[in-house]
């Protein structure tokens, strides 16, 4: 039986690590297990499948998924949380070789280093078919394009990232919201909100608010060629996001740019917020063969 970990157990976790939590770090706990069963829920872990979390922190999610019967390769950028959470984890009825536990950035984490670790660890060596964290709110965009970039096997993802940005990663093109991570992560799945999680299940409560967001990946529109330059175009114009795009895509495109944008279909005075990921990819596509 595997237990989750209540308020009293993480702060005795926190103090016994003399731990004082860091914002730069994002590092809020979650203290209450029925969030926790909550989040599992939502992310539809089945029993047997292996999850990637990215930031265990003291194990509060990685004890709550591997109750639900998951394999864990949990990625701790903190030393010293990383150091304790296998105790955490066993001490906590966690069965051995239900988790692996890696120190690493998650930015930078590939999967060849996890396989190794967990071959290390003695645990199975089977790839990630799930992203489920609550991720360091600071870096959440960015940790969450690398995981949907370098882990093809993870099909579908549910992370907790501050309201406003989950907001916007879910955004659809007209919105005033949609920006540079809508796009993006349109790229690589369906996205959409799926609930709201208040701040007192956090210790310490964090001072914004929290969201689930739930990622279903779906075919990527183009190779990895076709990504990077739709992905620089994207990145011109919502870098002058008030600008035509006949204006914010000279940078990239060069002189030709209004040319090229309507020889894609799209209107060179339009804005990059209407445009789909589809308008973008055509916009590169049809830069190529300026
Ligand atoms: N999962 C735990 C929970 O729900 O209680 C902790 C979540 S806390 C919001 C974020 C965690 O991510 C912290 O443990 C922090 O140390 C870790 N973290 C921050 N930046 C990271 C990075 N770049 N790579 C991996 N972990 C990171």
């Amino acid at each position: 039986m595997v237990k989750l970990l209540g308020p009293a157990e993480v702060r005795a976790l926190a103090a016994r690590l003399d731990l004082t939590p860091t914002k730069k770090l994002g590092q809020n706990f979650v203290i209450d297990g029925n969030t926790v069963r909550r989040i599992v829920a939502a992310a539809g872990v089945t029993a047997g499948e292996r999850v990637m979390e990215i930031g265990p922190g003291l194990g509060s999610l990685t004890l709550g998924l591997i109750e639900a019967g998951a394999s864990v390769t949990a990625v701790e950028i903190d030393r010293r949380l990383a150091e304790l959470l296998p105790e955490t984890l066993a001490a906590m009825g966690a069965p051995a070789g239900s988790y692996d536990v890696v120190r690493a950035d998650a930015m930078e984490v590939m999967p060849d280093p996890l396989r190794l670790t967990a071959l290390a660890q003695g645990g199975e060596v089977d790839d990630p078919s799930a992203l489920v964290a609550n991720l360091p709110y600071n870096v959440s965009v960015p940790v969450l394009l690398h995981v949907l970039e370098h882990f093809p096997t993870i099909r579908r993802g549910l992370v907790m990232v501050q309201a406003e940005v989950g907001q916007r990663l879910a955004a659809a093109p007209g919105s005033k919201i949609y920006g540079s991570p809508s796009a993006k992560a349109a790229w690589y799945a369906e996205v959409r909100l799926a609930g709201q999680i208040g701040r007192q299940v956090f210790w310490p409560a964090p001072n914004v608010d929290s969201i689930l967001v739930r990622l279903d990946r779906r075919a990527e529109p183009g190779d990895e060629r076709d990504r990077r330059e739709t992905f620089a175009i994207v990145d011109a114009a919502f870098g002058q996001r008030r600008k035509m795009l006949r204006q914010s895509l000279v940078p990239v495109l060069g002189a030709g740019a209004s040319a090229i944008i309507e020889r894609a279909g799209v209107d060179p005075t339009a804005r990059g917020e209407v445009l789909t990921i589809l308008d973008f990819l055509r916009i590169a596509l049809a830069a190529r063969s300026a």
